[in-house]
């Protein structure tokens, strides 16, 4: 199955000059939606892992059938305010301001395996943010795994040393 054209790009989205890639397209259509699911669990392979972590909010969307799919648990990361026990937070730049994410402070144990999913990597900049979440509590990410990449943007450089796999790419 050809997943690029369950994407649908939508020009100038959410401002001028940006190609949005919208998977909605791709999420209403079952069979693709199932195929996608088994293929990104097929990346996995028989990797060791412990746990599923995903930003919010299309990092759920992957993430939590990722983690029926292994037999594994799931963990949320969100915007600050969002999670509603005792939280670590990770704040990052932006080209102007900063943002943050959480996540709850017993959500991982020191020494736990978890891979991240999130629907596109494009600078890397929230990847990362959840790599630093999971690595002060301890975790070791033992993989990242995206549906998107746009690969133009770089963000697997800012993943150096991080195993980063994608199922489309757009260059
Ligand atoms: P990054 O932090 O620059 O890598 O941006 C990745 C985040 O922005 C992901 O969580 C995506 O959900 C979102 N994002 C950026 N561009 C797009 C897009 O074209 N389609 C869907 N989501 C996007």
């Amino acid at each position: 199955m050809n997943l690029k054209d369950k994407i649908r790009i939508i020009p100038d989205f959410p401002e001028k000059g940006i190609r949005f890639k919208d998977i909605t397209t791709l999420l209403k259509d079952g069979e693709a939606f199932r195929y996608t699911i088994d293929k990104l669990a097929e990346e996995i392979g028989n990797k060791e892992f412990d746990l599923i972590v995903g930003p919010e909010s299309r990092g759920f969307i992957i993430g939590t059938p990722l983690a029926y799919a292994t037999k594994k648990g799931f963990v949320p990361v969100r915007k600050p305010g969002k999670l509603p026990s005792e939280t670590i937070k990770y704040e990052y730049e932006l080209e102007y301001g900063s943002d943050a994410l959480e996540m709850h402070k017993d959500a991982i144990k020191p020494g736990q395996k978890v891979i991240i999913t999130d629907d596109l990597l494009a600078t890397g900049g929230t990847l990362l943010s959840t790599v630093k979440l999971i690595e002060q509590l301890g975790g070791e990410v033992v993989g990242i795994l995206c549906l998107i990449e746009l690969t133009y943007l770089n963000g697997r450089e800012l993943l150096k040393g991080y195993d980063v796999k994608s199922l489309i790419k757009y260059e």
